[in-house]
C-alpha cells in the first residue's frame, strides 16, 4: 500500500444526527464532533441555512458560545458541488433545510463520506419538524439530547415559544423560547388554547 493510501481514512459512509430541543446543546456537540474529525486529520466542512444568521454569518455558534467556521446555503443542493474535497461535512440547523437536502446527505454519505447533521426534531407544537424524522429515519446513529426544563427542571424535550407567533420559521434566543418537559410543555399549550 502506498503511503497516500495509507493516510486515507477508511469509511463506507455515514449519516449521523444530533437532534433535541431549543438549548439542548445540538450545536456544541456538533463543534465538538468536528473538531475532533480535524484533529484526527479529516478535513472537515460545514454548513447552514442562510435563515439562521442570529449571531454570525460565516460561524455556527453554540449558546455557550463556542464557533466553527461554516458556509451559509439558500438550498441544499449547493453543497453538492462543496463537498468533494472534504472527509466530513457537518449541517447545523437541518430542520430549515428544503425537502431535497435529505437526498443531498444519502448522496454524499454513497460517496463514502461522513455527514454530522444537529437540527430540532420538534416545533414549537411538539410536531416532528420538517424533514428531520426522514434524516433520522435514513442516518446510521442517532443522538437525542436534552435541555433543562425551564419550569420544573426535569430533562426537557419541547421547545415552547413564548410569543403568539404561528409562523413555523421563527429565529429566536431565550427570551422567546423556553425548553419545557412534556408534562410542562402541555400545561403550557392548555393555557394558551
Ligand atoms: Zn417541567
Amino acid at each position: 500500500m502506498s503511503t497516500s493510501e495509507n493516510n486515507q481514512i477508511k469509511t463506507n459512509g455515514y449519516i449521523e444526527v444530533i437532534c433535541g430541543s431549543m438549548f439542548s446543546g445540538k450545536t456544541k456537540e456538533l463543534i465538538c464532533r468536528l473538531e475532533n474529525a480535524q484533529q484526527n486529520n479529516q478535513r472537515v466542512v460545514c454548513f447552514k441555512p442562510d435563515i439562521d444568521t442570529r449571531y454570525d454569518k460565516s460561524n455556527i455558534v453554540s449558546h455557550d458560545n463556542k464557533k466553527f467556521k461554516s458556509i451559509s446555503i439558500k438550498k441544499s443542493e449547493e453543497i453538492l458541488n462543496m463537498f468533494k474535497n472534504y472527509d466530513v461535512i457537518g449541517i447545523d440547523e437541518f430542520q430549515f433545510l428544503d425537502k431535497e437536502a435529505t437526498e443531498v446527505c444519502s448522496h454524499i454519505a454513497n460517496s463514502g463520506k461522513k455527514i454530522i447533521v444537529a437540527g430540532l426534531d420538534m416545533d414549537y407544537l411538539g410536531r416532528p419538524f420538517n424533514f428531520m424524522p426522514r434524516i433520522m429515519a435514513l442516518s446510521e446513529k442517532v443522538t437525542k439530547l436534552h435541555a433543562k426544563c425551564d419550569d420544573c427542571s426535569a430533562q426537557g424535550n419541547h421547545t415552547f415559544r413564548k410569543n403568539k407567533s404561528e409562523k413555523l420559521v421563527q429565529i429566536g434566543e431565550k427570551t422567546d423560547y423556553l425548553a419545557l418537559c412534556r408534562r410542562c410543555f402541555n400545561k403550557r399549550i392548555k393555557k394558551n388554547e
